[in-house]
């Protein structure tokens, strides 16, 4: 059969450092499954690129893209560069132009991992985050600059389809996974417009394809507050690109945090590649000193072979993931330990290898 192709964007800061233990348990993954055939390639898409180049990625790069099944991605984010050119000119013209409108971001507690809610107990729910439209959108622009009266006017741009879409895959998730109920974030009772608009295709959605979940839609101002106080009643939430960005970073820190949190920009039509990266960004504060958690990343890397059809692949990664945060020897900083990015990486490489020959032993 064909290989698997993947793409890997390292990008800036952390994203360089956590990439490579990726990378490395990709190599574990190869050397111990035969069956697996992966093509990778490194793309050097960055703000070193830009500063080089003055662009963050050559202009064909999208259809270079194109041609592979998967995009690994990293972070990004330099104090050189405008973060909203390293936004613009790199993940958003690949999540918009390869149609990956499902973030997908599970918020799920880990063995060994304290989540600093006192009540933080089995949590397990997943954040469908419109990935395409919504607030993050360029419409909009300033006037009367330097004058007193100067102003800006800033378009959210919510598409009937585009609402369906991101509901559709919910409920899709919700039904394959045995859930019962989905959780809409909304403001509608102040954005009239667009929030409404939201509220009214949820909700047409869901009684024309799963008339059988429970819709419940909460004020976004409460939903942060019921993450905090009750996250154990959460399902499956889905949220307009804006409010599940910052639920999925608030998700991310009652579980334990953002360097452990994966996602995975998802075009569900699978006509083009989706694409893996962890919820963090770059880091700047931590960036070259060697101590990022590297499972963030790791764990994206599994969620790109779940969807590529691999499963157990994908099984294999987050249950070596999870071996290494139960025994709790090997801990980065961020979760309370001293271990550097290269040894968590290795420790998980090592629950790879100790997995596949203890398998292999028993067959
Ligand atoms: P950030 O996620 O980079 O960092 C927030 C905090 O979490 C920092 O204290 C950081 O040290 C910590 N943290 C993040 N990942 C960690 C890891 N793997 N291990 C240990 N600690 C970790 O968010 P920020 O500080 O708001 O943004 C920094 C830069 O990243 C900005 O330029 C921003 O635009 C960019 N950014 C990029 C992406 C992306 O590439 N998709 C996402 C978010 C932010
Ligand atoms: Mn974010």
């Amino acid at each position: 059969s064909k290989a698997t192709r993947i793409a890997i964007i390292p990008g800036d800061g952390i994203g360089k450092e956590v990439m490579e233990e990726a990378i490395k348990v990709l190599g574990y993954i190869e050397e111990y499954d035969s069956t697996l055939q992966i093509e990778v390639k490194i793309f050097p898409w960055s703000s070193d690129y830009y500063l080089k180049h003055g662009q963050m990625m050559p202009d064909d790069a999208l259809e270079t893209l194109a041609q592979y099944n998967a995009i690994l991605f990293g972070a990004i984010g330099d104090a050189r560069v405008p973060d909203d050119v390293t936004v613009w000119e790199l993940i958003m013209p690949i999540r918009k132009q390869f149609q990956q409108y499902v973030n997908f971001r599970p918020i799920k507690s880990l063995p060994g991992i304290s989540s600093p809610l006192a009540n933080g107990g089995d949590i397990d729910f997943v954040i469908f985050r419109e990935n395409a439209e919504g607030e993050y959108s360029n419409s909009g622009g300033r006037i009367y600059n330097n004058q007193p009266q100067e102003m800006t006017i800033q378009n959210t741009v919510m598409t009937r389809i585009g609402i369906e879409k991101i509901v559709r895959a919910a409920c899709d998730y919700a039904h394959k996974n045995h859930k019962t109920k989905i959780t809409s974030s909304t403001k509608s009772n102040a954005i009239i417009h667009s929030m409404k608009f939201w509220d009214e295709h949820t909700k047409k959605t869901l009684a024309k394809t799963s008339p059988k979940l429970q819709l419940e839609s909460i004020y976004i101002d409460a939903l942060v507050a019921y993450f905090v106080e009750r996250p154990q009643d959460f399902e499956v939430v889905v949220a307009s690109n804006l409010f599940g960005d910052i639920l999925s970073d608030l998700g991310s820190a009652i579980v334990g945090g953002l360097g452990l949190s994966p996602s995975a920009n998802i075009n569900p039509e699978r006509e083009y590649p989706s694409m893996f990266e962890p919820v963090h960004g770059s880091a700047p504060d931590i960036a070259g000193k060697g101590i990022a958690n590297p499972i963030a990343q790791i764990w994206s890397l599994a969620l790109l072979f779940g969807h590529i059809g691999r499963p157990d692949v994908e099984e294999l990664i987050v249950t070596a993931i999870e071996k290494v945060l139960r025994e709790g020897i090997v801990k980065t900083a961020d979760i309370g330990g001293r271990a550097t990015t290269k040894e968590m990486g290795n420790a998980i490489c090592e629950a790879i290898v100790a997995m596949k020959t203890s398998s292999a032993g028993s067959v």
